[in-house]
């Protein structure tokens, strides 16, 4: 995921996996994820990854965008 190439700043190596509800204390000292919190929609359409550059979130598989 280090490679991941943000589709809105272009900056490398930003994008994260947002982690949904209450995180552990490892995941969360680990820096590997964003902490999207609580407002999880349930409906599966969730973005699964976000840069920590900019705003973006959308899912990304194999390092390409699937969705926005
Ligand atoms: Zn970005």
């Amino acid at each position: 995921m280090t490679t991941a190439v943000c589709p809105e700043c272009g900056k490398v190596g930003t994008i994260r996996k947002i982690l949904w509800g209450m995180p552990t204390v490892e995941a969360f000292e680990s820096g590997d994820f964003i902490i999207g919190g609580c407002m999880v929609q349930g409906d599966g359409l969730d973005p699964k990854h976000g840069c920590t550059e900019c705003e973006w979130e959308g899912t990304f598989v194999r390092g390409k965008v699937v969705s926005e």
